[in-house]
């Protein structure tokens, strides 16, 4: 497929799952700190674990210093809900020091003004920090124009063909900023998952109720192979 015609069903697909989801209106979720502690909680894990542990980590600790200073086992025990703990706790503690070593302050807000691609070097500098994490900092706090790709958003852009087949996650997160305007980012992310989560699950995508048929290669590709059965 060409890039304009990748451009083209970008476009219609938008359009179609802000008809059936609605369209995600960006504000921002809070300071880009806040935002990258919340980010490193949410990995590998369900949604309603991370909002527990952040809650409970927040309410244990009053201040991200006291969180960095405070005994490793602290911290993993509050943010036990999120799950893999013994490794999340160490990584916001190193996250914190990393920002408090390079900044001479625990304030993420200067990314606001760096040049986006400063920024997610800056991000990524961080052990533990990949490019999902940093463009979801980046876009949800700051309103920056990049794409987070997480498993939801890969899976069902591969298979409607807005990337090429077998693109990694890494790669996708340029290549899916590549096929529309920056004020689409933020809807098209939310709609994305949100569909990954409904009807193009991981297993048995539910295609027969599928409003975006007429826009998929998978769709198309196992009508092909149904009819020739
Ligand atoms: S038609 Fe099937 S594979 Fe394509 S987007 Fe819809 S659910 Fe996913």
């Amino acid at each position: 497929m060409s890039d304009d015609a990748r451009r083209a069903q970008y476009a219609a697909v938008f359009d179609l799952l802000a008809e059936v989801y609605g369209r995600p209106v960006w504000r921002s979720h809070g300071p880009p700190l806040d935002e990258l502690i919340y980010t490193i909680l949410s990995q590998a894990t369900a949604d309603v674990n991370t909002a527990r542990a952040y809650a409970e980590l927040t309410a244990r600790f009053p201040d991200w210093p006291s969180v960095m200073n405070a005994p490793p086992q602290a911290v993993s025990a509050a943010i036990r809900s999120a799950g893999l703990s013994n490794i999340k706790g160490p990584r916001i503690q190193n996250a914190l020091r990393h920002v408090l070593h390079e900044r001479g302050e625990l304030s993420l807000d200067f990314l606001a003004d760096l040049p986006l691609d400063e920024a997610q070097a800056w991000l990524t500098a961080i052990e533990g920090v990949g490019p999902k994490t940093a463009a979801i900092v980046l876009l949800f706090s700051l309103g920056r124009p990049t794409f987070p790709v997480d498993t939801h958003v890969h899976r069902v852009s591969l298979r409607l063909g807005l990337l090429p087949p077998r693109t990694n996650a890494v790669k996708a997160h340029t290549l899916l900023a590549a096929l529309g305007p920056p004020e689409t980012y933020y809807a098209m992310h939310i709609n994305l998952i949100r569909h990954g989560r409904e009807l193009c699950r991981a297993r048995a995508p539910l295609c027969h109720i599928c409003p975006l048929q007429d826009h998929c290669d998978y769709y198309r590709s196992t009508a092909v192979r149904a009819a020739d059965a």
